[in-house]
């Protein structure tokens, strides 16, 4: 006798449902019938960046090409949740590398960025994580990383003023070298 499949709950439901009893809520009010669940699933999917190692990404998309001028990609969107309070962190991310001899297909460092944004972070460690694996999977001979981003822990608990942005950066390379380059960099980067 076939027995029924019957799809496991996501044991994040079950935390969330005492997380709304222990703020106050009533677990029988309509609004909240699928709460539980949709926290769940918004959950695992902001932090889909656990299951993927970020080399996996960059692996079938570096080739060899012979073109040493920079790279840059610019105003990447990405949305994190900060480590101390799992509220909101979001904004801008900017790319540049100036390459040796390896590229990487463009469309992958957005989606390096998802993946280390898809976790629980702090900025600087982002910034850093994002510069490490690029210059891991490309050896280039230098790469800049900044990131510009509101933090929600902050606006929205009153510590600092609503719509401040918070910038940090990461320079390898000739980008931490040779002020030139980076000042290239952040030429070709800077937001008005
Ligand atoms: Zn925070």
């Amino acid at each position: 006798m076939a027995t029924p499949k019957v799809k496991p709950q996501d044991p994040i439901s079950e935390l969330v449902e005492s997380l709304l009893v222990e703020l106050g809520e009533d677990l029988d009010r309509q609004g909240l019938k699928a709460t539980p669940d949709r926290v769940a699933r918004a959950l695992r999917e902001l932090t889909s960046g656990y299951g993927v190692r970020p080399e996996d990404v960059i692996a079938g998309a570096v080739f060899d090409q012979d073109y040493d001028e920079m790279v840059v990609v610019k105003d990447i969107k990405f949305y994190s949740l900060c480590e101390h309070h799992m509220l909101p962190f979001f904004g801008q991310c900017h790319i540049g590398y100036l390459p040796k001899g390896k590229l990487v297909g463009l469309s992958k460092i957005p989606r390096l960025v998802e993946v280390f944004s898809h976790r629980l972070q702090i900025q600087e460690q982002l910034t850093r994580e994002i510069a490490e694996a690029l210059d891991g999977a490309l050896s280039p001979r230098g790469v800049g990383v900044v990131v510009e981003a509101r933090h929600l822990c902050m606006e929205m608990r009153g510590v600092e003023t609503p719509g401040g942005r918070m910038i940090t950066s990461c320079m390898l390379g000739t980008f931490r070298r040779d002020p030139r380059t980076r000042a290239e960099f952040l030429d070709l980067v800077k937001t008005s």
